[in-house]
């Protein structure tokens, strides 16, 4: 019976049956969500949790061919759901004013092991969340775009460690250079490495294109606050 008349997973109503799919599969409709759904795709990637899947997976380690074996779909299309998920993912707009930032870049290449790119991005002292982050060269260009950041939220302290194009781009009354108040941040690397296959050393993983690198930064630093809006 619960078979027959399954209930809509976004408003846990019952459903009526409508029709079938181009395979036979028994078609469902949602009357209030007005949307329709099956209980079974032979398209794997169709299934209801499979953003979720992804997401789970991704800041687990796993590579995206490693996903796409898991969940038996294709490869294009984890990174198509990726992208399509770091869309609705937005930079906290939320900041709060008058706080201290921890400022550190992270090495790691982009298309192939001789490009060499840094992700430059800040980490509130208090919260330990991370506030903004650009991927780019170690230049003060790269560097200056979450300075820009910080000094908007009227930051109270920015800690650095002695990279010395900082010097130009944080006023001198905030900066502070100092190798052990970065603790929080460098920890912070090192269990990015781990939790993100594409940026663990000594591999042979890394990130194929600086969309997919930003995409998947974007959901580890920020998909608790929208996981609402994946589906
Ligand atoms: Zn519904």
């Amino acid at each position: 019976m619960i078979e027959s008349q399954p209930c809509c997973r976004h408003c846990k109503k019952q459903c009526v049956k409508n029709g079938r799919s181009k395979s036979g599969a028994q078609r469902y409709y949602c009357k209030p969500c007005k949307k329709y759904f099956q209980l079974n795709y032979v398209y794997n990637a169709c299934r209801y949790n499979t953003g979720r899947w992804i997401v789970s997976l991704t800041i687990e380690s796993c590579g995206i061919r490693s996903i796409a074996r898991l969940l038996k779909i294709a490869v294009a299309t984890v990174v198509r759901r990726i992208k399509k998920i770091s869309k609705t993912i937005q930079r906290p707009f939320f900041i709060l004013k008058g706080k201290e930032y921890e400022l550190d870049e992270m090495r790691t290449y982009i298309g192939n092991k001789g490009r060499l790119y840094w992700i430059v991005y800040a980490l509130c002292k208090d919260t330990k969340k991370v506030i903004d982050f650009k991927i780019g060269r170690r230049t003060a260009k790269t560097l200056q775009r979450v300075t820009d950041t910080l000094l908007l939220s009227e930051a109270k302290k920015i800690y650095t460690d002695g990279y010395a194009l900082y010097q130009n781009l944080i006023p001198k009354e905030i900066h502070c250079r100092s190798s052990y108040r970065t603790n929080h941040i460098e920890r912070k690397n090192l269990t990015i490495r781990t939790h993100l296959k594409r940026l663990s050393r000594k591999t042979i993983c890394f990130s194929k294109s600086r969309e997919m690198l930003e995409a998947c930064l974007k959901i580890y630093f920020w998909k608790r606050d929208f996981a609402n809006n994946i589906s």
